[in-house]
C-alpha cells in the first residue's frame, strides 16, 4: 500500500528536520530564522521567474525554477516544526480553508475570513 499523504509529509518534515542547522531551534529565534528563510526563498523564486520574463527561458530555466519551491517547502516544513505542528496538519488546514471557500464561492476576492 502506498504511503498516505500524511505519512509522506511526515517523512518529509522529519527529513527536513534532520538537515536543519540554524540558531534558536525550538524557540522564538528559530521561528524567526525560518520565517526569514521562507521569505528569502520565496523571493528567490519570484526573482528567477522575473528574470525569465525579462530575458526569456534558457535551457536551465525549468531546473532553476523547480529548485526554488523545494527551498520554500523546506522552510514551510521547518516553520511547522518550530510551531510544534505537523506539516500534514498545516496542509490539511489549508486545504480545508480552500475547500470551504470553494464551496462558498469565495475563492476569488481577498481577506482571511472569507
Ligand atoms: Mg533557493
Amino acid at each position: 500500500m502506498p504511503p498516505t499523504i500524511e505519512e509522506t509529509l511526515a517523512g518529509y518534515q522529519d527529513a527536513a528536520r534532520a538537515t536543519a542547522i540554524y540558531p534558536g531551534q525550538g524557540n522564538n529565534a528559530g521561528l524567526l530564522y525560518v520565517t526569514l528563510g521562507l521569505a528569502g526563498e520565496s523571493g528567490e523564486f519570484a526573482n528567477k521567474l522575473k528574470k525569465v520574463l525579462r530575458d526569456g527561458p534558457t535551457v536551465d530555466t525549468q531546473e532553476d525554477l523547480v529548485a526554488e519551491p523545494g527551498d520554500v517547502l523546506w522552510y514551510v516544513a521547518s516553520a511547522a516544526s518550530e510551531l510544534g505542528v505537523s506539516l500534514a496538519d498545516v496542509a490539511e488546514l489549508n486545504l480545508d480553508k480552500l475547500r470551504g471557500r470553494f464551496e462558498a464561492g469565495t475563492l476569488r476576492g481577498s481577506g482571511d475570513d472569507r
